[in-house]
């Protein structure tokens, strides 16, 4: 275990923003964490869950503790319903997604490369390349802080909805995760309608790609669009793709003619953020020390030496933009603390 007091969390979030906390404890294990949360007192909260920090935004020093896992380890049994993969929430996610590659587990590959810890991938139902957490994710275990007991979800327990779970609303703040158990199936079925995966493949003339070439041409993809938060601080998308019901959809059509849309169902469309903030004329573009990424305008970047409040003004900036010409609000899918 780790306990430290006025812990620099820089190195602890992809923003890069240099803010400490009161107190940070890193557990490697259940027992230690229900030692932690039994010897908690008054004075040590609020409590903030911290995985690997990238989706996070700090805006100030967190005057609390922060409980991180660090909990390893994970173990693959073969069912008939298929494997059922249990691993630590502190295993970073995308060694889990190569490890089911390499192992012949599949379900995962189209969510390789997200920044994160297997934890938080339960709670912002991580999605990537028309796949999400929730479609493999079988059960989750927890630490309830207000009990200090252990308890156990089953997925539809945790609600899960496009960037949603009950931990990021009701539960915010009430769990710490300790195992997910993920369902895969020793069948590879590659999911490859979705950005241009297909086109990438063609590209490598590639017709059936096996699990390990779609791993990798979708991280190539990723490389390319995203920037590394080591070169630029990020949190990723910096908001989440608005629906709106279909009547408004054609009135933006009627306006602005293509818009680039997804089929929510019969009633409602998804609009990409990324769109309307390069409509905007945002994309490239600079807010003091805070910027929109030049590839990719859903991203919201450190330029060097922002604070957490640059980065919230770059945000109401473009949220007030987009409501203006289009009468949207667009709403921050990145946890501003
Ligand atoms: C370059 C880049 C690309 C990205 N691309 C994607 C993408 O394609 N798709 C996508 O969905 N996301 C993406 N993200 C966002 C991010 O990777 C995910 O949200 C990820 O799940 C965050 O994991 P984390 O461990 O860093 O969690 P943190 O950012 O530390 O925390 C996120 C939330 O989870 C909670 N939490 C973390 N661990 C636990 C735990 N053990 N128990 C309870 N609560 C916990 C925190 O309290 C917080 O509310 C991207 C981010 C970056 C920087």
């Amino acid at each position: 275990m780790k306990d430290f007091y006025d812990f620099n969390l820089k190195e602890h979030n992809t923003f890069g923003i240099d803010v400490k906390c009161r107190r940070f404890i890193e557990f490697e294990s259940v027992d230690e964490l229900l030692q932690i949360v039994n010897s908690l007192t008054d004075a040590d909260k609020p409590l903030l869950v911290l995985g690997g920090g990238s989706n996070m935004l700090f805006t100030a020093d967190y005057e609390g503790t922060v409980l991180h896992s660090a909990i390893k380890g994970h173990v693959a049994v073969q069912t008939d319903e298929g494997i059922m993969l249990r691993c630590g929430s502190g295993e970073v996610w995308d060694d889990i997604v190569s490890l089911c590659v390499s192992n012949r587990m599949y379900g995962a590959e189209n969510l390789s490369l997200i920044p994160g810890d297997v934890g938080a991938s339960a709670v912002q139902n991580i999605g990537a390349y028309g796949a999400e957490a929730k479609d493999i994710i079988l059960k989750v275990e927890a630490v309830d802080l207000q009990t200090g007991k252990m308890c156990e979800f089953t997925n539809e327990e945790c609600e899960y909805a496009y960037r949603k779970s009950k931990f990021k609303g009701e539960w915010r703040n009430r769990f710490v995760i300790t195992y997910v158990t993920y369902k895969l199936s020793e069948v590879f079925c590659p999911c490859l309608d979705y950005g241009n995966i297909r086109a990438e493949l063609e590209k490598r003339n590639i017709k059936v790609p096996t699990a390990e070439q779609l791993r990798n041409v979708i991280i190539d993809i990723r490389n390319e669009k995203l920037p590394d938060p080591k070169v630029e601080g990020n949190a990723g998308s910096f908001f989440m793709n608005p629906v709106v019901p279909k009547a408004k959809y054609e009135e933006l059509v009627a306006w602005f003619g293509n818009v680039p849309h997804y089929s929510v169902d019969d009633n409602n469309e998804k609009i990409p953020a990324g769109w309307m903030i390069d409509q905007c004329g945002w994309k490239g573009k600079s807010l003091g020390k805070a910027g929109v990424h030049s590839r990719q305008a859903l991203v919201l970047v450190n330029r060097g030496g922002a604070e957490g409040k640059d980065i919230v003004a770059l945000c109401d900036a473009i949220k007030r933009d987009v409501k203006d010409k289009f009468g949207i609000d667009i709403v921050p899918e990145v946890n501003i603390i």
